[in-house]
């Protein structure tokens, strides 16, 4: 089976109500006609509702950059529940990601708890792995990335990664201009495969992998003719419509 690319932008905590129309605006022209590639933006929260409208008779999706680890409604001020986010229309949720491994305590434990919380309410969760440089430099590279699968793998179990993606980010190479090589990229999705196909060979064939950390239009097509790379996750140039679709033709192409 082949596996469909995706490139999904990563928005971070960027916008204003009165820029991400016309930025949604230009995306949707930028991609028109790309059908032979999965394409998702995730905006932050308080603009998942007005990028949803805009998105409605297209073919893009829409993803939230998290989700609580609580399920449905409750007393935890601040968070979003995965069932809010699927009234949404969400179709996907970033799980794991550095920033909120490194910046808001995300343990592997909890980015677990939030996988298995998003699948709980219909969506899709894109979980993020990936290793620091510190950690690459000492060798450490494929254990920290077994460590962080196999916690969701003993939370939610092997088959419910085939209803998920799962993205590789190198710490190191996330808005630092710093690209891994189509080689180390390679190397690391073919390791996450190889420890997926150990638990079920048919779901690791099929999963999507993304590769994520400073993609951009002219290393996207190099990277995504990867045989284990999947599609992108995509920050920085997700806020450059232009950028942004130079990576969804190049997804594309490579579909
Ligand atoms: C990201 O935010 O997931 C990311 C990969 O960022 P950038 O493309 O800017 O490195």
């Amino acid at each position: 089976m082949s596996r469909r690319k995706l490139v999904a932008g990563n928005w971070k905590m960027h916008g204003t109500a009165a820029n991400v129309t016309a930025l949604v605006q230009a995306v949707l022209e930028s991609v028109n006609g790309l059908d032979q590639v999965e394409i998702a933006i995730c905006p932050p929260y308080p603009f998942l509702a007005q990028v949803g409208q805009q998105l409605v008779g297209s073919s893009l999706l829409l993803g939230a950059q998290d989700v609580c680890e609580k399920p449905g409604q409750g007393a935890f001020t601040g968070e979003v529940s995965g069932q809010m986010l699927a009234e949404l229309d969400c179709r996907f949720a970033i799980v794991g990601h550095s920033e909120r491994r490194q910046f808001f305590d995300d343990s592997d434990s909890r980015v677990a708890a939030k996988f298995v919380a998003a699948q709980t309410a219909g969506l899709v969760p894109i979980l993020c792995v990936g290793e620091t440089l510190q950690e690459r430099e000492a060798g450490k590279t494929e254990a920290v990335l077994a460590r962080q699968l196999s916690a969701v793998l003993s939370a939610s179990g092997i088959k419910a990664v085939a209803d998920a993606v799962v993205a590789y980010e190198p710490v190191w190479a996330i808005g630092t201009g710093r690209t891994a090589t189509p080689e180390q990229a390679q190397a690391a999705h073919a390791f996450l495969r190889q420890l997926l196909a150990a638990e079920d060979a048919i779901i690791a064939r099929d999963l999507r992998l993304l590769y994520g950390g400073s993609v951009k239009p002219d290393n996207a097509t190099t990277l995504f003719a990867c045989p284990d790379v999947d599609g992108g996750l995509i920050g920085g140039a997700s806020l450059d419509a232009s950028q942004f679709g130079a990576i969804c033709r190049a997804g594309h192409a490579a579909g």
